[in-house]
């Protein structure tokens, strides 16, 4: 058995060296990996639970066409969707075109022209700078008189209670916090801390609505932010919760009247959640969710070889070896453009999907420096399939996640370290 594994991996261009290297770093991780199989165990069984309550049957993987209206199996995915989260209601559409949207649309449609926005876990992704008008920006929420106040982390990544107290006013609508850090330097934040920080703030206003960007973190924990009080959660189906199936779509699951205007901004005034046909993708989001906590469990178990195999190398990886996870990206500096370059030709030659593309570092819109980037993935811009990417510039850091499968999470890394063997860029002892 050993043998032929061995024989594979070498006619698939994994040298003895680094095949026996990564067994070695593999063998360390079988208690880590026992309880990553615990909490996917759980979820599957969550999971399964909420499908059978709602009912789902053969009818409900059919879709319709046209308005939609009376969408049997949408109702039965939101009905799933809400059961997990434990939360009264649920809005899970393919209409939701990404995850940014969906975090856009819980957001405008629960502030209105007065109200101030609250992030007290720092800046927000990206691409919520835009949305929120932290950037100056076309149909931003600033346009509409909405304002936004942020308190960063302190240094060693707690909580700033004493601003948060401070920016909390008579104008916070909404307080806006993200699990996962993101391509950013923070600490993700576990479920528990989440909850710690919802009190608190419930202290000082308790009416005040708490939604949280759940991308990457859904199903990494046992819990889910919304059982510790936030009143929206939010987040897209190319991540974790498609299950690698879903090939468009967001969710907002959260408190039957936030979600109602959820709708009304999704669909418009008026007709909510009545309609939007779901052509076709009803049988993919529901066996999607159906596999996500065995993916997100095969995502989590390659984030952490890659981190032991890569520290163990002497490379700075964040999280740690050894850290608890709440997310399943993974960040490896290489301090050194080659290493951080053939690390994604390895990803790259490793995938189902355009393994013969070789990446190149390229000028993308909208960064200051170059960017590389793996993906050989079956849906598009997926990132809960296997891909990495990182910026041309120091400290050469990779941020990679995803693999639908261990085996496949595993090759992948083997096969950017065999890139680097290969360029002599390191060496095994
Ligand atoms: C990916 C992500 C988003 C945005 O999702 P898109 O689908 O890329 O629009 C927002 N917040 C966090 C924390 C994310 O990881």
């Amino acid at each position: 058995m050993k043998d032929n594994l061995a024989t594979y991996y070498k006619e698939l261009g994994v040298s003895k060296e680094v095949y026996e290297y990564s067994v070695k770093i593999e063998k360390k991780l079988k208690d880590r990996f026992n309880d990553l199989d615990q909490i996917a165990e759980l979820n599957q069984l969550k999971v399964l639970k909420a499908m059978q309550k709602n009912r789902i049957s053969e009818a409900h993987l059919e879709g319709t066409t046209g308005y939609g209206y009376n969408d049997l199996g949408r109702e039965g995915i939101e009905g799933v969707f809400a059961d997990i989260f434990q939360t009264e209601d649920a809005l899970v559409r393919p209409q939701i075109t990404c995850g940014t949207h969906a975090l856009g649309i819980a957001l405008s449609a629960n502030v209105r022209p007065g109200d101030e926005i609250l992030s007290p876990v720092g800046k927000p992704y990206d691409t919520l700078e835009e949305v929120i008008g932290i950037r100056p920006s076309k149909g931003s929420l600033a346009e509409y008189g909405v304002t936004y106040a942020q308190v960063d982390l302190l240094e060693n990544g707690d909580f700033d209670f004493e601003n948060i107290k401070n920016a909390i006013n008579e104008k916070t609508k909404l307080v806006t916090i993200q699990r996962s850090k993101g391509y950013a330097t923070r600490p993700t934040l576990s479920v528990k801390r989440i909850g710690e920080l919802i009190s608190f703030i419930r202290e000082i206003k308790p009416e005040v609505l708490i939604m949280v960007d759940n991308c990457y973190g859904e199903f990494v924990e046992e819990t889910e932010p919304s059982q510790v009080g936030a009143d929206l959660v939010v987040g897209s189906l190319i991540k974790n919760l498609g299950g690698g199936l879903a090939p468009i779509g967001g969710y907002i699951c959260g408190k039957k009247e936030l979600i109602e205007q959820c709708s009304y901004r999704l669909t418009t005034p008026g007709l909510g959640k009545e309609v939007g046909a779901t052509l076709g993708v009803n049988r993919l989001f529901l066996q999607g969710i159906f596999l996500a906590p065995t993916v997100v469990n095969s995502a989590l178990k390659g984030a952490i070889f890659a981190a032991n195999l890569y520290e163990s190398l002497g490379f700075p990886v964040i999280p740690n070896g050894t850290e608890s996870r709440h997310d399943i990206i993974q960040a490896v500096e290489f301090g050194d453009g080659d290493k951080l370059i053939a690390f994604c030709q390895g990803i790259q030659a490793a995938s189902p999907v355009d393994s013969y593309v070789t990446p190149e570092p390229w000028d993308m819109p909208g960064y200051d420096s170059d960017v590389i980037m793996a993906a050989g993935a079956f849906v598009s811009g997926s990132s809960i399939e296997l891909s990495a990417d990182g910026p041309m510039k120091e400290p050469y850091a990779v941020y990679f996640q995803g693999g639908l499968t261990y085996p496949h999470a595993k090759f992948g890394i083997m096969m950017s370290l065999q890139k680097m063997v290969e360029k002599s860029l390191v060496t095994l002892s």
